[in-house]
């Protein structure tokens, strides 16, 4: 099924304001950015300023699509204050927020209109014929596009060998369209976030950008801000490390050898100790001294000052911690070692 012509309703483009339509809308109400310090059109910055704040505190955007016009305009609106902070972790995290939510608005929307928006990106989105469906698939997208979309996504199941690719395209169930589609949206985003030469923005602007600036200083780790040091490949981690890293940022609780084997591993690859510690921030039960004591004991900054080494492959896979092994993992037989062979970085002596 070819992608349907769908006209996008003014509650659409509230909903999804980074449409081609939604962008027209806008130039037609001709509007400058001076204006936006004007009082009478102090909702669209509030609205947007909101939006803004959700994401770097909730990593969502939440629709108000009661006053469409608000929602619509606050969009672009939202786009030029967080380039305005010039703030990668801002622009990095209103994208990612505003994606998020469009993958649970999407979820319940109809095939066609789904198709539609996939269409406005380029991305070529198909419904499978009556002879093509195989439970539970329902779409079906051109490999290259595929490709072009899991670029980012960790899960094994987006893995192109662990998908159904029939004659060029891989097949997908609506919810995983969806969040395909997602990460259309969020580089879309991120792509306009990365406006060279801003212009000079009104002082109400400049100082609404700067209290979003503070409010990031404020309320969001160092660690998640700052991400892991540049010379550090997140991405060559072994499996059990991915797992523990991701486990620690969501706050979930780590099991005490799990908690050692993260903190040694991340200590011995060169990541500062205030990093490791604001890492285990986001736990409930997030105690600073003893956290702090804790990380200082395995980097060997106290007591017998020596730094300690995670334990081996065979002692992690005794403790449960061992999962999702991959292949280099059969040639390793220490986390260390996987991270040295993927990375080709130093491990710290
Ligand atoms: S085999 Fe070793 S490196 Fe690979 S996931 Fe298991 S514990 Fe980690």
């Amino acid at each position: 099924m070819q992608p349907a012509t769908v006209k996008f309703t003014k509650n659409d483009l509230a909903k999804y304001p980074f449409l081609k339509e939604a962008a027209e809308y806008v130039k037609t109400l001709e509007l400058k950015i001076e204006d936006l310090a004007n009082p009478e059109l102090s909702k669209i910055l509030e609205r947007a300023k909101e939006r803004i704040e959700e994401a770097i505190l909730y990593t969502i955007v939440t629709r108000r699509t009661q006053n469409e016009e608000i929602e619509i305009l606050s969009f672009p609106t939202a786009t030029m204050l967080a380039a305005a902070t010039e703030n990668s972790f801002i622009k990095r995290r209103y994208a990612l927020a505003e994606a998020k939510q469009t993958y649970n608005d999407l979820k319940l929307e109809p095939k066609e209109k789904i198709l539609a928006i996939a269409e406005n990106f380029g991305c070529r989105i198909f419904t499978l014929n009556a002879e093509e469906i195989v439970t539970p698939y329902e779409f079906k997208i051109h490999f290259t596009d595929y490709l072009k979309n899991v670029a980012n996504l960790r899960d094994k199941k987006w893995k192109l060998v662990n998908r159904s690719l029939i004659q060029g395209n891989v097949y997908l169930t609506k919810n995983e369209t969806a969040r395909l589609l997602s990460e259309e949206v969020r580089r879309h985003i991120e792509k306009r976030l990365e406006i060279g030469d801003l212009p000079k923005m009104p002082q109400r602007i400049a100082e609404t950008a700067e209290a979003l600036k503070t409010l990031t200083l404020e309320k969001v780790s160092k660690t998640e801000v700052e991400g892991i040091p540049k010379t550090i490949r997140q991405e060559a981690f072994p499996p059990c490390i991915t797992a523990l890293y991701e486990a620690a940022q969501k706050g979930r609780h780590i099991p005490h050898i799990a908690r050692f084997t993260l903190t040694s591993f991340l200590v011995n690859i060169g990541v500062p100790v205030e990093s490791i510690i604001d890492l285990f921030r986001a736990s409930s039960d997030f105690n600073e001294r003893l956290t702090r004591y804790q990380v200082e004991h395995i980097a060997g900054e106290r007591g017998s000052r020596t730094r300690y080494k995670p334990p081996k492959c065979q002692t992690l896979k005794t403790h449960g911690i061992c999962v999702n092994s991959v292949e280099l993992c059969k040639a390793v037989s220490h986390p260390l070692g996987f991270y040295k062979r993927h990375s080709g970085l130093k491990i710290l002596r």
